[in-house]
């Protein structure tokens, strides 16, 4: 496997980073991740944004400029013999504050440390869209966001990898995590949606959440086919309620959720609307791929 890795590619043998980066001793970085449909890679322009965004709210200057970001992540897939007409690209970018002295102050590290990463992409299999995923609702709550802004895409993923190991202990595909108002906010590593009423209903930002880009897909869609939809603050029960639920991210995109804390959602099926949703996204993706 080819990495790139500050200013090259490298072998994966000799892909190694110094124990002083502050990336491994604090966790201080950011990252994407990424994928393609073929060799056309999905909504990158907006995933290098959020990269940028994310680098922008922890002080760290990205040191390669935008126009050189589409070539290193084409020639990472070609190098690696993933992202063409046969296969589906997993790409991982990710930018630590750098080596350093033992120490929490960023200007220890002169120089950011940066890995691109791509590997075949393995979607979760048709079986689990056909029977739909079961949640838990995790004790661990979602970080404050004035205490850690969860819209920064951020190496330190403790709070995530918590309350997966709450999901994978009670045997189930993730956990929700509530923010400090027990307000529902996302799962691990994707944002959520319900159903109920015919309405479809999804965290507003506010509660503390990744703004998806996935998630803002989903939103414009339901937009565009006029199915009513609420951003807003709710909480366990409503989610116990719901008629229907999935989750969304780049590399799942819809993902039917049909059990919930041991009992079934809805008819504890993929519903009508999630299906709906996921023929949309879909048809979107393959209107927004041409050229
Ligand atoms: N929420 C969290 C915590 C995530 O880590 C992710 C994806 O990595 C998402 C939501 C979904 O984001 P996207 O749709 O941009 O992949």
């Amino acid at each position: 496997m080819w990495i790139y890795l500050n200013d090259r590619f490298v072998k994966d043998t000799e892909a190694v980073v110094s124990v002083f980066d502050h990336g491994f001793l604090y966790g201080d970085g950011v990252y994407e991740t990424i994928r393609s449909y073929g060799s056309w890679i999905f909504m990158r322009d907006q995933h290098l944004a959020r990269l940028r965004r994310s680098a922008a709210a922890i002080g760290l200057t990205i040191p390669i400029p935008e126009h050189r970001w589409p070539g290193l992540l084409h020639e990472a897939m070609i190098r690696n013999d993933v992202g063409n007409e046969h296969t589906d690209a997993y790409l991982r970018i990710t930018i630590s504050r750098g080596a350093g002295d033992i120490g929490l102050d960023p200007a220890l590290c002169p120089t950011p440390t940066i890995v691109i990463m791509t590997k075949l992409l393995h979607p979760p299999s048709p079986e689990l869209y056909r029977t739909g995923v079961t949640l838990i609702v995790a004790e661990t709550r979602r970080n404050l966001p004035s205490a850690l802004s969860p819209q920064i895409k951020a190496t330190n993923f403790l709070n995530n990898i918590l309350a997966k190991r709450e999901a994978i202990a009670a045997g189930a595909f993730d956990s929700i995590l509530l923010n400090w108002e027990s307000h529902v906010t996302e799962c691990t590593v994707s944002n959520i949606f319900f159903v109920r009423a015919g309405r479809l209903c999804t965290p507003a930002l506010a509660c503390g959440l990744l703004d998806g880009i996935t998630r803002d897909i989903v939103l414009s869609l339901a937009q565009e086919a006029q199915i009513p939809v609420d951003e807003g603050h709710f909480g366990v029960e409503d989610m116990y309620q719901a008629d229907e639920c999935f989750l969304t991210n780049t590399s799942m995109e819809v993902m039917p959720v049909t059990m919930l804390d041991r009992h079934p959602v809805g008819k504890g099926t993929p519903g009508l609307l999630t299906q709906q949703i996921q023929r949309l996204f879909i048809a979107n993706r393959a209107h927004l791929k041409e050229p």
